[in-house]
């Protein structure tokens, strides 16, 4: 796959505790001054830094059924409108980081998925303005307690533990692909477990824009993940997941026991 121009990455240089934003080209890391920044600074060998969660969002905002196969395979009503739910902050893991499965839970399932990045603040916006919004696109995989999100009455739980949320590993800009060629693969241990296309979203991403906009504000930086196609299962410590788009990359993460 040849690389888009302007990847965006967070990364930390090898030996240096902070974090900094970059323009992945080729094998090289040039820093900027922020996610938004086009300006190069210093450059790094790529191999010798750790890529970290592309963005730090104010949210992250989550479509649940937006596939139509995967809200039938686990008995769910096709929903009229978006069904929104969030997670915290403090889900949010980068590539290779571990997905530390809760003691808590006998069923943590993978949900690959095509997230989204806001480029500027969005509020009321409606889904023909939508794609000037993006800053670009990434993967997420929303990791979920199934047998919690069953039990609960709703599903801060479920989708909310620690490390629940990887993302990365970088951003590639909304003008050098079209989402809607793309398709969301995850891979358990190897083995092809889910592959949807984007296009079979139930609701598009404009239409996804338009109604979280209408309730609340959208800040540059925020994540919404757009929901996961049909073949989501569980996963177990020792396990390896990776969530794969064509046109994006992987994000691979190992599942450890607390
Ligand atoms: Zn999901």
């Amino acid at each position: 796959m040849r690389m888009p121009l302007n990847v965006r990455v967070r990364f930390r240089p090898a030996g240096a505790a902070g974090a900094l934003y970059g323009i992945l080209e080729g094998d090289t890391v040039y820093e900027t001054e922020s996610l938004f920044s086009a300006n190069r600074g210093r450059a790094h060998p790529l191999a010798g830094v750790r890529l970290l969660a592309p963005c730090v969002p104010a949210h992250i905002v989550c479509v649940g059924r937006n596939y139509i196969e995967h809200a039938r395979e686990l008995n769910n009503p096709v929903p009229a409108e978006p069904l929104i739910f969030f997670k915290p902050l403090s889900s949010l893991v980068g590539p290779g980081d571990s997905i530390v499965y809760p003691s808590l839970s006998q069923s943590v399932h993978y949900e690959g998925e095509l997230g989204v990045v806001i480029g500027k603040r969005a509020r009321n916006v409606g889904a023909s303005e939508a794609e000037e919004y993006i800053l670009g696109y990434t993967c997420v995989n929303d990791v979920t307690a199934r047998d919690l999100q069953k039990k609960d009455t709703q599903w801060a739980r479920a989708k909310g533990f620690d490390t629940f949320c990887p993302l990365g590993p970088w951003i590639v800009p909304r003008a050098s692909v079209d989402p809607q060629a793309f398709r969301v693969r995850t891979f358990l241990d190897g083995e092809l477990k889910q592959d949807g296309a984007v296009r079979n979203m139930i609701f598009p991403i404009p239409a996804i824009i338009e109604h979280i906009t209408a309730f609340m504000t959208l800040e540059p930086g925020d994540l919404v993940a757009t929901g996961t196609p049909p073949g989501v299962g569980p996963m177990l410590p020792g396990s390896t997941v990776r969530v794969e788009i064509e046109g994006i990359g992987a994000l691979e993460n190992p599942v450890v026991r607390a």
